[in-house]
């Protein structure tokens, strides 16, 4: 059996932001905690939120002190301040980095203890119900956050996560208008982000039909739109497919799962705080390098679903090309292709091998199972920045 899991509501749409308001009378509630970072802040969003709350008589409270990657103190200080206050409702609005604060804040502002108790990882506690209701409303396109029952935070030389049912929000709103003003380099992070979200999930062990429809639209949405919303940030029709498409790709993946670029891209964000889309992106072409015979026929379907010319190849040379152009989006967005270019030095490889080995839960959706040496030697190759196909 594959139960299909997602928010009870989903709006999408251009100017869809305004939905709040009735969202937040569904649930009776009188007071919103907003959970935001001061890039959000800056770009105006915020304030557009509160203008459409202000309009529905809507009592908030602001909390904008979120970080990217956040650790575990600032998650834990925003969840010091919602025990503090008399909310019964949150919204998070941003990227991933605050849509998982939100979350996180949520479920234990009805649990004691901290943060840490609850990871997957070295947690000792459980959540034991749901919290507050949470509205959440994605500024990046993207982590797919606002579908998923994942908080991932950072440790000092790794990532964990929170998951739980629990975690999922309520309502999610997607308004494409909030991606406009994402600036070149946080488009092509969080754009690539998406469509590893889709291959990952459309090549996992745990896919279903349904998520494999879900995927491969959103391959064709992003694999089309990428170059054009990095380097064309005011073509709107871009931002709506970025934007869909990453809806799509979270909810793909949370009902699939993601696996070895997001294993071995946890450490790179750990160890050296490169950013999630980055890491995931300088990694995407060498895992699927590796992977890529374990999955031949859906890598053909990814080559067709990239817009790649595939009528008179075999899968094998259509699943090649379809790697091949996974470095191409790389490059073309201007993410580097080899990790050296991120300061990391060869001798940091055995490191970072070490915490990926750990990332097991990840590790197990893949469809080619990975040794310590395998994982070593994809980094290896992103080191060096070679793809070698033939
Ligand atoms: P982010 O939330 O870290 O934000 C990156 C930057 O973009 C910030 O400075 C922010 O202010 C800015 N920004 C966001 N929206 C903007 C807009 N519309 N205009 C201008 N600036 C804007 O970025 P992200 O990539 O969305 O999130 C990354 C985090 O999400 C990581 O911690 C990652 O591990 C996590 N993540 C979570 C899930 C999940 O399912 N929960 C999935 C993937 C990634």
């Amino acid at each position: 059996m594959n139960p299909f899991v997602s928010p009870q509501t989903l709006i999408t749409g251009e100017g869809v932001l305004t939905e709040v308001v009735e969202q937040i009378r569904k649930f009776g509630a009188s007071k919103a905690m907003i959970y935001a970072d001061p890039g959000v802040v800056k770009a105006g969003l915020v304030t557009r939120l509160e203008h459409t709350l202000q309009l529905g008589e809507i009592d908030y409270e602001l909390f904008t002190d979120v970080v990217p990657e956040p650790p575990l103190n600032i998650a834990n200080h925003a969840v010091q301040v919602l025990r503090k206050s008399n909310a019964d409702i949150i919204i998070g609005i941003g990227g991933g980095s605050t849509l998982d604060i939100a979350k996180a804040c949520a479920v234990l502002s009805s649990h004691e203890g901290k943060v840490e108790d609850y990871l997957n990882l070295t947690g000792t506690k459980k959540l034991v119900h749901k919290g507050l209701p949470k509205i959440l409303i994605p500024t990046t396109a993207g982590t797919g956050s606002e579908v998923t029952d994942i908080a991932v935070f950072s440790l000092d030389t790794t990532k964990d996560v929170i998951t739980d049912p629990y975690l999922l929000a309520d309502t999610a709103i997607v308004d494409y208008e909030l991606t406009y003003s994402l600036p070149p380099r946080i488009t092509a992070s969080t754009g690539v982000d998406a469509l590893t979200h889709a291959i990952e999930a459309y090549t996992s062990i745990r896919a279903s039909e349904l998520t494999d429809t879900l995927a491969l639209d959103a391959i064709k949405r992003i694999g089309k739109n990428i170059r054009t919303a990095v380097w064309n940030g005011s073509d709107n029709e871009a931002r709506k497919q970025m934007a869909l498409g990453s809806l799509q790709a979270g909810l793909s993946f949370y009902n699939a799962g993601v696996a070895g670029v997001h294993a071995l891209a946890y450490p790179l964000g750990g160890l050296f705080k490169i950013p999630h889309g980055e890491s995931n992106a300088v990694l995407l072409p060498y895992v699927f390098e590796y992977i890529w015979p374990s999955c031949l026929g859906k890598m053909g379907n990814v080559a067709e679903a990239l817009g790649l010319k595939v009528d008179h190849l075999s899968d094998r040379e259509a699943a090649i090309k379809a790697v091949e152009e996974l470095y191409n989006i790389v490059k073309d967005v201007g993410i580097p292709t080899t990790i050296k270019e991120f300061g990391i030095k060869e001798s940091d490889i055995e490191q970072l091998t070490r915490d990926a080995v750990k990332q097991t839960r990840l590790l197990a959706r893949s469809p080619k199972a990975y040794t310590e040496k395998d994982i070593r030697a994809v980094y290896g190759k992103a080191f060096e920045g070679k793809l070698k196909l033939n």
